[in-house]
């Protein structure tokens, strides 16, 4: 039993030995962060904003930007928030995924009303969200968020006692997205999240929010910094200029909003090659005489699933045996597990191995996948610059990208016999030029995409280039691409 006779300066909050307590102490908190007073909340701020999944190499902190302004407004009546991101380039030289260089601005926007999550890409589209449950957290883990789902989901507070103080944790979840635990201080105010959000790369993916700096603003107690990261490193650090209550937040789902379908069209390039579009993502399928071998597995595991199933429509009677990553970067690997679930060998480049080692160790329970309900372990196969896959009829060449900035372990996949190249993101058949583009405009990743190809001669050995952004592209359009005529 710890001694509790001489305890000074506490807070209202002293409710006795760490244990459980009543709700009560919910509504305290409550009251302490002026929860019960707001009904929305607009901010404003600016700093900085770091792109998950999207290093150059594995091992290596999301690549960070300039977060120019920070919009988040939440209405906690109507469950609905919107996040607006206005960001400018950072690195220099640029390093890593999220369009670098950006030229100007970038705006990333997400909303979720409900259950309905949506999107504006930088093209101005309106889609429906990939995956809802970032914006799901962010509105029930900003400071008054926090204090609503714990309420609502008839949460209990827990008392810690540390070096003679109180300290309050609330557990709260919201199913399909996330699970968290609310830190409280002595003062009753909310000083971290702790949480596990559901992502198809790292799983149970941790996610710790910091909020410091409490001013009073109409009345209150409100943080005026926050911080966000996920797995391992930072992906948003915010300093807030501007904060409103309860002014109006009209937040609803644009009409005629299209849910998300997995298309896959499948195009015969070559005798056995067949190029898998439908959305924003590409993959190849590469026919073998007593097998199938899959360039690419992007998004999530619904899109692998309907690539699988697409190749055994296409290429019946043949078991997907290999699956090939171009790069560990999010947005292409989030769909390998499906492949592995279906028993394929991953191969990527050494240098990820690692990575998705360890992230494919982590436990599943919120969103769980195939693999992870049928407690399945994937296989790997690590290469280096280069691996060529045979079986006698088919060859296949992969090359990494060494010194790529986008990144340094894309594996491109050249097949000589066919005369054809696959490469993710080092080019994108989304723009065709007409002439080479002028060289203060050449995009450093092209440039080295095409210095790559002269150096290792693949540039006398390619014609058909089948990138898995854009569509069918030629040799000539990445030489263009990277200034050279
Ligand atoms: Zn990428």
């Amino acid at each position: 039993m710890r001694k509790l006779g001489t305890l000074g300066v506490i807070t209202a909050f002293v409710l006795g030995v760490s244990g459980p307590v009543a709700a009560q102490s919910l509504d305290r908190l409550a009251k302490a962060m002026g929860a019960d007073k707001v009904k929305t909340v607009h901010i404003k701020g600016s700093g900085f904003y770091y792109h998950l999944g999207g290093s150059s190499l594995a091992n290596e902190p999301w690549p960070k930007f300039n977060l120019k302004a920070y919009g988040f407004t939440a209405n906690y009546e109507t469950a609905s928030a919107v996040i607006d991101l206005t960001l400018t380039q950072f690195l220099n030289p640029p390093r890593g995924a999220g369009f670098q260089p950006i030229r100007g601005e970038l705006k990333r926007r997400a909303r979720i009303s409900g259950d309905v999550g949506w999107g504006i890409n930088r093209r101005g589209r309106t889609q429906a969200s990939r995956s809802k449950a970032p914006a799901i957290h962010a509105l029930w883990t900003s400071p008054h968020g926090v204090i609503k789902a714990a309420q609502a989901a008839g949460a209990r507070v827990t008392v810690h006692r540390s070096k003679g103080q109180n300290f309050y944790h609330v557990n709260f979840a919201k199913a399909g997205a996330f699970k968290a635990r609310a830190h409280f201080g002595p003062d009753g105010l909310l000083r971290k999240v702790t949480a596990r959000l559901a992502n198809e790369v790292l799983g149970d993916m941790r996610a710790v929010t910091t909020y410091s700096d409490y001013k009073t603003v109409d009345g209150i107690t409100f943080p005026m910094r926050m911080t966000l990261s996920y797995g391992p490193y930072p992906v948003l650090d915010v300093r807030y200029s501007d904060v409103k209550f309860n002014l109006p937040a009209d937040i609803k789902p644009p009409k005629g909003l299209k849910p998300r379908r997995q298309r896959v069209k499948a195009d015969k390039v070559a005798d056995g090659i067949w190029y898998l579009t439908g959305g924003s993502h590409h993959s190849v399928a590469i026919e073998m005489a007593d097998h199938v071998i899959v360039y690419e597995a992007p998004l999530n595991a619904a899109r692998g699933e309907a690539v699988i199933a697409a190749v055994k429509k296409t290429i019946p009677g043949k078991p997907i045996r290999t699956v090939i990553n171009s790069h560990h970067h999010f947005d292409h690997s989030g769909g390998l597990r499906a492949f592995a679930a279906e028993g394929a060998t991953i191969v990527t480049h050494r240098t990820n191995k690692p990575f998705f080692v360890k992230a494919y160790a982590a436990p599943r329970t919120i969103r769980p996948d195939r693999m992870a309900r049928e407690g399945r372990m994937a296989t790997f196969l690590g290469v280096g610059r280069k691996h060529v896959i045979s079986d006698g009829t088919r060859r296949i060449e992969l090359y990494a990208l060494i010194g790529n900035p986008h990144s340094e372990s894309n594996l491109i996949a050249v097949l000589p016999k066919e005369r054809i190249m696959l490469v993710a993101d080092a080019y994108s058949g989304r723009q065709f030029a007409k002439k080479p583009v002028p060289k203060n405009r050449v995009n450093p990743t092209r440039a080295h995409l095409w210095r790559t190809l002269v150096r290792l001669g693949i540039d006398k050995r390619v014609d058909t280039v089948l990138p898995i952004h854009g569509r069918k592209s030629n040799l000539q359009q990445i030489r263009w691409s990277a200034g050279v005529k």
